[in-house]
């Protein structure tokens, strides 16, 4: 069984087996939740991401976590919006997807996605909350090592966003 939840914090401070990083193609360390996720874990995984040569947007590359509380990072490259006419809808999909086939990979039974792309890559979070949500939620329909998987919501309007998704989908 996985239990699905949408809290309202901070993903640098969650105690799970790994947390996902909304990254940038060349994995740096940037700005946003991404820079907020390599100043809480230190130097060492701007180095670890600088040896796996980027990643392509829509999936996803894992490292460890060094000074944070989860002992990995998932780092997923989200699309950036352009009304929604460059395949957003799918590359998204494929950013939860391959984040949670890796984690389950690694037999990891937590994890928590930050609202992926919906900040400077400028996906609107009402469309963005519909795919997170239901790529999970058919993920978690089989079987996998994953116990708990958490959307962590950075505002109480995203929270709102995503407990109504969660509502709807059932
Ligand atoms: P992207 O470039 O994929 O849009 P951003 O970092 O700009 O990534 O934003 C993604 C989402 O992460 C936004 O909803 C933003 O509010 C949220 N966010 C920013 N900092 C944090 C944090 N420390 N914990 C959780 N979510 C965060």
């Amino acid at each position: 069984m996985t239990m699905i939840e949408a809290v309202k914090g901070d993903i640098t401070k969650q105690q799970v087996d790994a947390i996902v990083n909304a990254a940038n193609s060349a994995l740096a360390a940037g700005a946003g939740v991404c820079g907020a996720i390599h100043d809480a874990a230190g130097p060492e995984l701007e180095e670890e991401c600088m040896t796996l040569g980027g990643c392509p947007t829509g999936e996803a590359r894992i490292t460890k976590g060094y000074g944070l509380l989860a002992r990995h990072v998932i780092h997923t490259v989200g699309p950036v919006w352009h009304g929604g006419t460059q395949n957003e809808p799918v590359l998204l999909r494929g950013c939860y997807e391959h984040s949670l086939k890796l984690a389950a990979g690694h037999k990891l039974k937590s994890l928590a996605f930050p609202a992926i792309s919906t900040g400077i890559f400028g996906y609107p979070i009402d469309l963005a909350t519909q795919v997170a949500v239901s790529a999970v939620r058919t993920f978690a329909k089989q079987p996998s090592s994953l116990e708990v998987i958490r959307f962590v919501c950075f505002s109480a309007k995203d929270l709102a966003d995503y407990e109504r998704e969660l509502a709807v989908q059932g």
